[in-house]
């Protein structure tokens, strides 16, 4: 482990006070050390890099298409030292392989005429990192669980929620800045949280997803989301249908007009006041899932979503 390095930092994050309000990617915001880089691959799934600017180096969270992600570190000048993975599932974690030798490009021997023997002529086209996941992830080298810390270049402290439901292995990346203390946090949440929805239950129950979502509403408010796909507005429009006088939910409308890409654009706050799976305790959304629990309000809702068509 060169690059990255497993280190416990709480006590300086502990302190780190954070300025409400930074929606726009860090690029915009010239005093930021810590830079997230969204990359779109196919129709709606996000990649992204987490780049540390002093060092020049960066992770990439939920790879698939390796050759997509590095052409975007090739133009941000950055170096990716670490992998970070939210779940199992192939669109997150399919590139992982490409960083962790077990699967190599394809080997090209010469002869060495003198001794006869076969010499590999390529062996890597991308170096072997360190790749931090759940228990189901495949090609990780580091497992990661609740509550476990590292470090991203010099700066970037990551921490890890453990969010299961969508995926057993699901995990939540919160990440700060170290050096720099008046930016916001974000936070990966791959498929567990979506901008105005959530992700589907295929390993789990409706009351894990609740304890999920909260688990995530404890974070700071100005916390920015980074979510796994680009659903936003089938999510708002569906939740146009949940709550309907929400006025949160109209600015969700609009920023989901106005922007193709709006990964990054919301916040924990935001979500809590236009996300209606986060919002189980609301008259309105007991009223039409006709339940009370949290988790049979969120079994009716999640049931409403898939059968929804917008
Ligand atoms: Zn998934």
């Amino acid at each position: 482990m060169t690059a990255l390095s497993i280190a416990f930092r709480t006590s300086r994050i502990s302190s780190a006070p954070i300025r409400v309000g930074i929606r726009a990617f860090s690029s915009t915001v010239k005093a930021s050390k810590m830079k997230v880089v969204p990359v779109l691959v196919s129709a709606d799934n996000y990649a992204y890099l987490l780049i540390d600017e002093p060092t020049g180096k960066a992770a990439v969270v939920d790879v698939l298409d390796v050759e997509k992600v590095q052409a975007v570190a090739d133009k941000e000048g950055v170096s990716i030292v670490a992998g970070i993975t939210t779940h199992h599932h192939q669109d997150h974690s399919g590139g992982n392989k490409a960083y962790t030798g077990a699967q190599r490009a394809p080997l090209i021997y010469t002869i060495d005429i003198v001794k006869f023997t076969l010499i590999p002529f390529k062996v890597s086209t991308y170096p072997s990192i360190p790749v931090y996941g759940g228990f189901d992830v495949p090609a990780k080298t580091d497992l990661v669980e609740d509550g476990g810390e590292f470090t991203v270049g010099d700066n970037i402290h990551v921490r890890c929620l453990a969010t299961p439901c969508h995926t057993k292995d699901s995990i939540c990346f919160h990440v700060t800045d170290t050096s720099n203390k008046s930016q916001s946090g974000g936070v990966f949440t791959g498929d567990t949280l979506f901008l105005g929805g959530c992700g589907r239950f295929f390993e789990g129950t409706a009351e894990q997803m609740h304890t999920s979502l909260s688990k995530l509403a404890t974070l700071p408010d100005n916390t920015v989301v980074y979510n796994g796909h680009e659903y936003t507005a089938g999510n708002v429009a569906f939740a146009k249908t949940i709550e309907p006088d929400n006025p949160a939910i109209g600015r969700l409308f609009k920023l989901a007009q106005e922007n193709k890409v709006t990964t990054g654009l919301s916040t924990i706050g935001d979500e809590k006041e236009w996300n209606v799976f986060m919002r189980l305790d609301k008259d309105a959304i007991k009223r039409v899932t006709g339940a009370e629990e949290p988790g049979a309000v969120m079994n009716k809702l999640r049931e409403l979503k898939n059968n929804f068509r917008g």
